[in-house]
């Protein structure tokens, strides 16, 4: 006797139809990268804090690495360039990012000089390493991380230490002087100072590697594009505010990409125009981005790359609308206002620093909480990203001060962000479920019950 069929569970998720533009927009803009060698032009890899408007500016083609990586992972192509990093002996618990963009290299290496391990297949090494091109020079922009700012000192390595590297350093911005804030303060204004120095050094550098003059105005020209899409961008964001949200997190994650490396242009400024416009034409209509919304969260940690629609489903189908985050709020030119594009080189560096790995635990609980706040939440998830440090150290004291502050009950969840196999369903679904049902409970009596804290 046949079981019983199980009825596939309904999606209630209802995404934005631009995020399909903007993924035509990411796809237009690798293929580009891959032929831009056989277009005469010069490549830089970097990572970190997004320097592409100077790239753009020095009129070279780029390659962040993270956003590389994160590509590979959301198409599940990651595997054969973490086996090459796996090979080349880099441990599982290192940076997932920057494993499988270090794989990339390796496997760049082999494309170029055809060199075989026997651990990476010919088709695979043919998607992979023959389509990345391989750098004529490396550039790290890397702030609040470790593994960031050595990243491309390895990479560096990896190509026999035969490329030029530009290294900027980032104070941490650690918020705890008396006079220190967000955006605010001296230890803010000295290391907005020092960065925008070594900028400029940085185009001095980009000057001897083109043996062109950098083009100033080209740079103004590029910021004032992305600072216009920046304000877009922070205006769709606060239209999602509104009950029930007409767009969610998920959403605003299939907008990284475009915001944080596409080149500064008036499409770019189209774009953040037409998903603006299409949050507010759902708010004039009444249409929401979860079916029958009943909750509303905080999702804190770098994303899950492999698990994005995967997670976008998931949330819905429990009625939650995921609405903010350390990763979109406070991330990807999150502050327009302090660029000046007559003179963006100051700031760009502030942008830089704002890398939201690089605050002290107060100025992280100030606008985690200011956002909890203005999105009306009911509780906060906390990715514990698995091979990110960085982003992981401060959760459990931004979990405990939600609670204390706001009493607002929060659950964590083990996963990654380039690397699946870190990831586990059942644990993620169970404590979603009890910390629903613990807000169901506080909404009846108006307080959570007895021990929720111990979810958190
Ligand atoms: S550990 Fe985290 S912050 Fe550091 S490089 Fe990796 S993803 Fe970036």
């Amino acid at each position: 006797m046949l079981g019983s069929i199980e009825k596939p569970v309904e999606d209630k998720s209802n995404r934005l139809g631009m995020t399909r533009v903007g993924g035509q927009m990411i796809a237009d803009y690798w293929e580009d990268l891959f032929t831009a060698r056989e277009r005469g032009k010069q490549i830089v890899w970097y990572n970190g804090g997004a320097l592409n408007p100077m790239f753009q500016a020095a009129g070279l083609a780029w390659c962040h690495g993270e956003a590389f990586a994160a590509r590979l992972a959301a198409q599940r192509l990651e595997g054969p360039a973490q086996l090459a990093g796996a090979e080349y002996g880099y441990n599982a618990e290192l940076c997932s990012y920057s494993r499988t963009h270090l794989g990339c290299s390796v496997l760049t290496l082999q494309g170029t000089e055809g060199d075989q391990t026997g651990v990476v297949g010919v088709h695979d090494q043919e998607v992979l390493a023959a389509k990345l091109p391989a750098p004529d020079f490396f550039v790290n922009n890397y702030a609040g991380c470790s593994t960031g700012q050595q990243w491309d000192g390895i990479s560096y390595r990896v190509f026999g230490k035969q490329l030029p590297i530009f290294n900027i350093s980032h104070p941490f911005l650690w918020g705890n002087k008396p006079d220190s804030g967000y955006l605010r303060g001296a230890e803010w204004e000295q290391a907005s100072q020092f960065v925008a120095s070594q900028l400029r050094e940085l185009i001095g550098f980009l000057e001897h590697q083109t043996g062109r003059p950098f083009d100033y105005d080209a740079l103004s020209e590029s910021m004032t594009y992305i600072k216009r899409a920046a304000e877009l961008r922070r205006e769709g964001l606060d239209l999602c505010k509104a009950k029930p949200a007409p767009a969610t997190f998920w959403d605003w994650i299939a907008s990284v990409a475009p915001i944080n490396f596409l080149p500064g242009s008036q499409a770019l400024v189209d774009y953040f125009a037409d998903v603006r416009d299409e949050i507010q034409g759902r708010i004039d209509h009444g249409v929401s981005a979860v079916k029958d919304e009943k909750y509303r969260l905080y999702f804190d940690g770098i994303m899950n790359w492999n698990k994005l629609g995967y997670l976008s489903r998931k949330f819905a189908e429990h009625g939650v609308a995921v609405l903010a985050g350390r990763y979109i709020q406070n991330a990807f030119w999150q502050e327009p206002h302090l660029i000046d594009t007559s003179d963006p080189i100051l700031g760009m560096a502030q942008h830089y620093l704002l890398c939201p790995t690089n605050h002290g635990v107060k100025t992280l609980e100030h606008l985690a909480l200011r956002d909890c706040e203005d999105y009306d939440l009911d509780g906060l998830v906390f990715h514990s990203t698995r091979t990110c440090r960085a982003f992981t150290g401060p959760q459990r004291l931004l979990a405990k001060a939600a609670q204390d502050k706001l009493g607002l009950p929060s659950i964590f969840f083990e996963g990654d962000v380039a690397d699946a196999s870190f990831y586990k369903d059942g644990i993620l679904e169970s404590r979603l479920v009890a910390m629903l049902e613990a807000i169901d409970v506080r909404r009846e009596r108006g307080a959570l019950p007895d021990g929720f804290s111990a979810f958190a």
